[in-house]
């Protein structure tokens, strides 16, 4: 292997590095758990204030039950004062009796409204169950992901590390020159140190060479500069 071919070897490792690197930076799963979570926070919100309204909804029932007792109550004292025959007036007597027919009327209302606030309240409880279990779904599906994450982020990990010790190996038979060249170029061009002449163009910039450069490249050593981006530029004999 010469010196020039390392450098194209060196230059196929790095970018493959950075292909590998970038595609760790942006697995789907990754940026999948972040869009789940911030779903599942807008969930948790929605979870809160059902969690609120079933509060709501249970102490109206409760106040509403206690609302038709103490309504109750009174109707059986009164009733009590009928059926004992301790009222013998008349006119109090029928008094009693519309009074206990009022209370009567007030209770069928008040349960009445109840049986729809326990309506209410049972609606409440099915939806917030129902947003429990979204939550739980939501935070299994996360686990899930997170798991996957791991996984192809492991393996990718261990690919980087192999080709890094591989791009070691091809660094150590490369002389410090060519290296300290190699590395500030690739610092200063967008990660690519290396263009290849061919056809008289150079791979890495892209730009045509006049003829008369090319051609006088071609005749030089295999390891050249691209006369326009500055590159090395590897120079086959064949110009290929
Ligand atoms: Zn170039």
């Amino acid at each position: 292997m010469s010196e020039a071919d390392r450098l194209i070897a060196l230059t196929e490792q790095d970018l493959a590095i950075a292909r590998a690197e970038k595609t760790l930076e942006e697995l789907p799963e990754k940026l999948a758990v972040l869009q789940l979570r911030k779903r599942l926070k807008e969930i948790e919100t929605v979870r809160d204030r059902a969690k609120a309204y079933c509060r709501k909804a249970e102490s109206m029932v409760a106040r509403s039950n206690d609302e038709a007792s103490a309504v109750q109550a009174k109707i059986d004292t009164e009733q009590e004062k009928v059926i004992s025959g301790e009222v013998t007036n008349p006119k109090e007597l029928q008094n009693l009796t519309r009074e206990l027919d009022a209370l009567k009327r007030r209770k069928d209302v008040i349960e009445f409204e109840e049986l729809g606030l326990m309506e209410k309240a049972e609606v409440g409880a099915a939806q917030l169950a129902k947003v429990e279990e979204a939550l739980a779904e939501g935070a299994a599906k996360e686990a899930q992901l997170i798991a996957d994450f791991k996984a192809k982020g492991g393996e990718l990990q261990a690919d980087i590390a192999k080709m890094k010790k591989a791009r070691e190996g091809i660094r150590a038979h490369m002389s410090e020159r060519t290296l300290a060249r190699y590395d500030s170029l690739k610092g200063s061009k967008h990660g690519i140190a290396v263009g290849v002449l061919s056809d008289g163009l150079c791979s890495a910039c892209r730009t045509q060479i006049p003829a008369a450069e090319a051609q006088a490249i071609l005749g030089g050593p295999e390891i050249a500069e691209c006369p326009n981006c500055k590159r090395i530029l590897v120079v086959r004999a064949d110009g290929q």
